[in-house]
């Protein structure tokens, strides 16, 4: 029987088999933050433990260095300034490569990643970050870890790890116009709940999906972690290859050419077997915006609140009453009729080049409604570079939008910088939690093109009515 592209990873990496389904896998990449990889590197220091391939592990500041224009190491961030300068002389003393701030390579450690070519298809790459799994999109095993987990790994470049199932998802047919990856993703937990991919590895598979350009691909794999998947994982195809002609990280000469004839292996083979299979008809697919405090709570962008009276059982109707309660919405309101304080592009999710080029064309000769504060954070330096040569920045600051350095910034609250109380957001970013962008803040998530549509409108705005 054939082999999944999973299952070709696994068994690439296997060092040795342990107890039940647990093995012991080899990792190729470790990639490091501020917040959470500090903690390993100190630990590991502490302990007299040396990091064992340096050449391999990689850190960044995202998490909570500032993202206003002249910034330092400075954060609002109580005790922020000391986790980063830590960060600097762990990663120093390691002897790491570390993307600092300054760095023209710093960025969202997701974002830059890829960016870098440092993540590749086929490799094994850990983070001490739920989202890492957004790296699958190159064709690897990519999943998040926690910090004693990343000290192992850094320690003995190995984890044990308790093999997930397979779950292949198909995304077939063709995406309507005003219909992206964010809006892919959004739309399968929905359906399937958050919990619909728990104790799985995703791959997105499917003629739309092939269709996606990588940074789309991403994005889909992003969110594979609010399914509650272990991972999500693209067959690695020329768009992959292609992508990584050239990034600094990428083999060159022959060893690019001998990578490519292996990277040409990873694919399902027709006989593979998948624990389970998903099919989703692309042409059902809507722009999605979420309504309450969980992915799964989303809808298309035309529907209404829903009515606890309507769910399947007493424990649902509970939850949506309460993210209504917290939301401060009522059932049957209209979604395109609910007001916004705020917009934000930015995050691992959506945050690269071709987000804010689709966001930008949404807003070129537009203005922000009044009263709502509009930001934007791009996901890495270059990728604000890269904006800035064509002119981006002035369609986002003209449009009534704040442009800023890149980092997590308002994904989540650890920034130390919030919106306010009760306002009402809406957001490019992965999680809608209670307070996830500041205390009793409400997050509405959605596409970047449906973020700046609803920036524009002040309210939460159908796109396809700005594409005609
Ligand atoms: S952008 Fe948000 S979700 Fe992504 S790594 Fe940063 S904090 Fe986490």
């Amino acid at each position: 029987m054939g082999k999944t592209l999973f299952e070709k990873i696994w068994t690439d990496h296997q060092v040795a088999e342990l107890e039940g389904d647990t093995c012991l896998l080899y990792i190729d990449r470790v990639f490091l933050h501020e917040r959470t990889g500090s903690i390993a590197l100190q630990s590991l220091e502490a302990a007299g433990r040396k990091v064992r391939n340096p050449q391999q592990v990689f850190c960044t500041m995202d998490h909570i260095v500032d993202t206003l224009p002249g910034r330092s190491d400075r954060t609002r961030v109580p005790g922020g300034e000391a986790f980063i300068q830590t960060t600097r002389s762990a990663s120093h003393s390691a002897g790491i490569k570390l993307f600092d701030i300054g760095d023209p390579g710093q960025g969202i450690v997701h974002v830059i990643s890829p960016e870098q070519g440092i993540v590749q298809p086929g490799c094994t790459l850990v983070c001490p970050d739920s989202h890492t799994c957004s790296q699958g999109a190159l064709g690897a095993l990519a999943w998040g870890i926690g910090s004693s987990e990343a000290e192992h790994a850094l320690a003995t470049g190995t984890l044990r790890v308790n093999r997930p199932r397979t779950l292949r998802v198909d995304f077939e047919g063709r995406l309507p116009p005003g219909v992206g990856a964010k809006d892919m993703i959004l739309h399968l937990i929905a359906a399937h709940s958050t919990a619909g991919g728990a104790g799985f590895a995703i791959e997105f598979a499917g003629a739309a999906v092939r269709e996606l350009e990588i940074e789309a691909r991403l994005t889909l794999c992003n969110m594979a972690v609010e399914f509650s998947a272990f991972t999500g994982l693209v067959a690695p195809d020329r768009k992959a290859f292609d992508y990584l002609r050239g990034r600094p990280y990428a083999p060159r000469g022959r060893a690019w050419e001998q990578a490519l004839a292996y990277w040409r292996t990873l694919r399902s083979d027709d006989d593979a077997r998948f624990d389970r299979i998903i099919r989703i008809d692309c042409a059902a697919i809507a722009p999605t915006v979420s309504w309450g405090t969980s992915p799964q709570q989303a809808s298309a962008v035309s529907a209404q609140v829903p009515s606890p009276a309507a769910a399947a059982d007493a424990a649902a109707a509970k939850s949506i009453e309460r993210a209504l309660a917290y939301m401060g919405l009522e059932p049957g309101r209209r979604l395109t009729d609910i007001p916004i304080d705020a917009a934000f592009i930015g995050s691992c999710t959506n945050s690269r080049l071709s987000d804010l080029r689709a966001a930008a064309r949404v807003l070129r000769g537009r203005r922000v409604a009044a009263g709502v504060k509009a930001i934007c954070v791009p996901g890495s330096s270059q990728v604000k570079a890269a904006a800035e040569a064509e002119g981006l920045d002035r369609v986002f600051i003209e449009a009534g939008f704040e442009w800023r350095e890149s980092g997590c910034s308002m994904c989540f609250y650890a920034g130390g910088e919030s919106f306010g109380r009760r306002q009402r957001v809406i957001s490019s970013t992965n999680r809608n939690f209670e307070s996830r962008q500041g205390p009793e803040t409400r997050t509405h998530l959605a596409s970047p093109v449906t973020v700046a549509a609803s920036a524009v409108a002040g309210r939460i705005a159908d796109v396809r009515e700005f594409l005609r």
